[in-house]
């Protein structure tokens, strides 16, 4: 059988081995019940009448004792003549049905029935001589010869129903012998017929389970997997029934080429989510999650925003390079996304020399404290050029906070630009709250000088 089979192959092969076994077994079955026809009608034809001639034969001896037996004690001359006559007739041959020694045996015991109807006549010759001349001389004699006879044709008789009764018995030995062998036979064919199919189906169980459920069972568990996003497991056989094998190789391929999809896709949403030269959150992502920390803002903790933007970053680019501006971007960006201790905070790139940090500040007041921390963070800052010159920068902070008059995404940052406005318009390196926003906060309505 080749290594791997299809599932329509495997069932002509299963069609043809059922039809083959029905074909064989049917002809089995049809020949022994030909040889049985057989021998019922050998046994109607020879053996049965064998055993009825055997049954006259027995009653022919039996009749031929009694005569014989008769013959002995009648005294009867007539009688005697009789009964030898039909000693006689049994004896002529048409008595015995071609049963040759039973015919000679017969015709013996019809001798010796002669012999006693002489002797029965020589007796009476005798006896009625003796009236005549000397009685009681001679009569034991001619006795004792018809006794010898009658004794000797008994014997005779004894073996003939010794051989009939033994003839029967062979045949109906032969019979029974026949008749036993072919329900061996029978019995034997039955055990064959019924094991075979048990057989087949028992062993096309174990085929099933182990070519058909296993790999099934395997494709569904690999499925799973594929959905879970876990290492396929293979078969260390292949299956064998290709389809199987088909199924099995499509689920391997589908599983690398979803695992390929998710990594892609990881990238993708990465990519779609991050800054590329910072590595930080994009504007979008800081969208997003603004909108996400003042939905879940208890009252008086909201989120905080810390607009950031470089003081004349231009005159940077232009003295340093361009390459040299993407520096100073990334260690400003490293050092927003390495801060310490703030609730919920993120850190975004939110465009150009931009940058914008946004946390769960439990005050106005904290938010523009750490503003100030900042302020004095960024212009610690040392980038080394391109060139290797050692670059400083400050920036400008504009802080907005949520209130109970501002708690959407538009109004805090607009509120945060126009801080971050007034910043840059005062001076710059400084920070900066919305004044029109920050009521009853100790912030509100003045711009506070950095220093
Ligand atoms: P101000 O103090 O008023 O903010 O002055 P500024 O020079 O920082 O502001 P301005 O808006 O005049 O210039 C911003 C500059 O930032 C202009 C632009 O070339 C530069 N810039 C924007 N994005 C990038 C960037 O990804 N890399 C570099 N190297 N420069 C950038
Ligand atoms: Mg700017
Ligand atoms: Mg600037």
């Amino acid at each position: 059988m080749p290594r791997e089979i299809s599932l329509r192959s495997a069932g002509r092969i299963l069609l043809f081995v059922v039809v083959v076994y029905c074909a064989i077994a049917a002809a089995g079955a049809a020949l022994l019940m030909t040889r049985i026809e057989q021998e019922a009608i050998a046994t109607r034809e020879h053996q049965i009448p064998q055993i009825l001639s055997q049954t006259r034969n027995a009653v022919k001896v039996e009749r031929l004792s009694s005569l014989v037996r008769a013959i002995f004690l009648t005294k009867d001359r007539r009688l005697e003549r009789q009964l030898q006559l039909q000693i006689q007739a049994l004896a002529q041959g048409f008595g015995f049905e071609g049963a040759v020694s039973l015919v000679d045996g017969s015709r013996e015991v019809a001798n010796l029935a002669k012999v006693i109807v002489n002797a029965h006549q020589g007796q009476r010759d005798l006896l009625a001589n003796q009236s005549i001349e000397q009685p009681g001389e001679g009569a034991p004699d001619q006795s004792t010869k018809d006794l010898i006879a009658y004794e000797s044709a008994m014997r005779i008789i004894d073996s003939m129903g010794k051989e009939v009764s033994g003839n029967s018995a062979l045949v109906a030995d032969d019979i029974a012998g026949g008749i036993q062998k072919r329900a061996v036979a029978v019995r034997y064919l039955v055990i064959v017929v019924l094991s075979v199919p048990a057989l087949l189906v028992a062993v096309l169980l174990l085929l099933a389970r182990r070519h058909l459920a296993a790999p099934i069972v395997a494709a569904i568990r690999n499925l799973d997997r594929v959905g879970n996003d876990e290492t396929l497991e293979l078969a260390k056989n292949r299956p064998m029934l290709r389809e199987l094998a088909l199924i099995g190789d499509a689920i391997v391929s589908y599983g690398s080429t979803a695992s390929e999809l998710r990594r892609t896709n990881v990238v993708l949403q990465a990519l779609a989510e991050t800054d590329p030269l910072t590595e930080l959150a994009n504007r979008r992502t800081f969208e997003k999650f603004l909108i996400a920390a003042i939905q879940r803002a208890s009252p008086g903790a909201g989120p905080a925003v810390l607009l950031i933007d470089i003081d004349h970053f231009k005159a940077i680019n232009d003295r340093f390079g361009h390459p040299t501006g993407d520096r100073c971007l990334k260690s400003l960006a490293f050092l927003l996304a390495n801060i310490p201790d703030l609730a919920n905070a993120l850190p975004a790139r939110f465009g150009g020399e931009e940058f914008v940090l946004v946390y769960d500040a439990p005050s106005a007041d904290h938010a523009l404290e750490y503003a100030r921390f900042l302020c004095r963070k960024i212009e610690q800052l040392e980038t080394e050029s391109i060139d290797g010159a050692i670059v400083r920068f400050t920036g400008s902070i504009g802080v907005s906070f949520t209130t109970s008059q501002t708690t959407d995404v538009t109004g805090l940052l607009e509120r945060a630009d126009r801080a971050l406005y007034s910043a840059k318009r005062s001076g710059r390196n400084r920070v900066e709250a919305d004044p029109v926003a920050e009521e009853g906060d100790p912030a509100q309505g003045r711009s506070q000088r950095f220093t």
